[in-house]
């Protein structure tokens, strides 16, 4: 082959794949399923990758999934969806709306939704993978497909790894993941350094003394502890954190008493904190606690307040040298004026917890999911604050562009590693 020969690129998704995802896309949206309970999706996509010629292992760390697809020499690419669904109740009024329940990690019946956009993530790397193993004289190297559980609950990545992700699999050069986002559909947003904050939630138990209403002398109330707990809480922000740096606390739980005549003898929270250095994080997590402990002492608690871990995200660290070079595929295939440097965001992901366990470098970037007109208008209007976001109960991508978008940016960036042209012909 001359020197000056070139592979073609990954081939864009071609409508007919376009529309057999669509057609998944639809099913997994209106069969969501919670952290670690991803039996049904885990076994399309292990089906799918099977199909496709990729060595498959199941029941990684749950319901994990990875494929690899060894295709001659070169690097070992990671590329990551997770598949959990979120214990909410949709109101997009969609055709395949989800009107599934089940029952979370607290016992609890609940509704069912793809509120975070997981579904969409599991068939762009499913069209990524196809693509991919259908193409195989345009790349060489392996592809390392992981479908995770459990990210909501930060749960998955950990669970695999503890699985023995690292010893089972090869090292990879490089862990890729993306998410979706209520930026504008068919833009893509990048960021180098801590692309996501931590995030650390707790429940909190605070103990009271019970007694009849009308007698608060016998009682020790924990409805009155957990009030003030909660408002002192907001202090931590305004009063211990840096102008400079910033940080969240969030008391999304709070839950005490049966009725109106009778003082409970405990109260629950459960709270969440956002931080982006590690020295905040330390800082805040102890004032959170210290405030706790001091407000049941302030009370007359019978013991102190009972702290136990929901859940712990690392930051999400964008590799400099890798994000550059994953910047220059993304803006090579879908053109510069659809990819821009979009800033730190402050969700929290357990993808990094890859990267950080093989100690190779990890790039996650988002892409957009609001339908461009609607997003167009709420910008004229100033309401872009207004628009849907994850986690609430009316977000749902719009298919077209976002599904062909997460496809191509997961192929671009793969290809910045993957070596041209040496592998087999498909
Ligand atoms: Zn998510
Ligand atoms: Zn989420």
């Amino acid at each position: 082959m001359p020197a000056d020969y070139t592979t073609p690129p990954l081939p864009v998704p071609s409508p007919a794949l376009l529309a057999e995802l669509e057609t998944i896309y639809r099913n997994l949206h209106a069969n969501p399923e919670l952290s670690m309970q991803e039996r049904r999706t885990s076994g399309i996509a292990a089906a799918w990758l099977r199909e496709h010629g990729y060595e498959v292992t199941e029941g990684v760390g749950g319901t994990g999934v990875v494929g690899l697809l060894r295709n001659g020499d070169g690097p070992t690419v990671l590329l990551r969806a997770d598949m959990d669904a979120l214990p909410i109740k949709e109101s997009t009024g969609l055709a395949y709306a989800s009107d599934r329940t089940g029952t979370d990690r607290f016992g609890q019946m609940t509704f069912i939704a793809h509120a975070c956009g997981h579904d969409m993530h599991v068939v762009w790397l499913m069209g990524a993978t196809r693509i991919l193993a259908e193409n195989r004289g345009a790349w060489s190297g392996t592809v390392m497909a992981v479908f995770q559980p459990g990210e909501e609950t930060g749960q998955g990545a950990k669970a695999m790894i503890e699985d023995g992700m690292v010893k089972r699999f090869p090292k990879p050069d490089i862990c890729l993941g993306q998410h979706v986002m209520p930026l504008s559909a068919g833009q893509v947003g990048w960021h180098i350094g801590t692309m996501l904050s931590a995030g650390d939630s707790w429940e909190v138990t605070l103990f009271g003394r019970g007694a009849h209403g009308s007698m608060p002398q016998k009682s020790v109330d924990p409805v009155v502890m957990a009030a003030s707990a909660v408002m002192r809480l907001q202090t931590v922000v305004s009063r211990e954190v840096a102008m400079t740096d910033s940080a969240v606390v969030t008391v999304g739980t709070l839950q005490a008493g049966t009725n109106e005549n009778i003082i409970p003898d405990h109260a629950l929270l459960r709270l969440n904190v956002r931080t982006f250095k590690d020295e905040v994080r330390t800082r805040v997590l102890g004032a959170v606690k210290r405030i706790l402990e001091a407000e049941a002492e302030a009370s007359g608690a019978p013991k102190p307040p009972a702290f136990s871990v929901l859940s712990k995200f690392p930051l999400t660290r964008n590799d400099a040298a890798a994000t550059q070079r994953v910047v220059k595929a993304l803006e090579q295939r879908l053109g510069s004026a659809r990819v821009s440097e979009v800033g730190p965001a402050t969700a929290s992901e357990d993808f990094g917890l890859f990267g950080t366990a093989w100690n190779v470098p990890s790039v996650f970037w988002v892409v957009g999911g609001i339908d461009p007109e609607i997003y167009q208008q709420a910008e004229t209007a100033g309401k872009v604050d207004e628009l849907p976001v994850n986690h609430a109960p009316d977000f749902a991508p719009a298919i077209d562009p976002t599904l062909r978008t997460g496809i191509d940016t997961m192929l671009a960036a793969a290809s910045a590693w993957l070596q041209p042209g040496s592998g087999c012909a498909a």
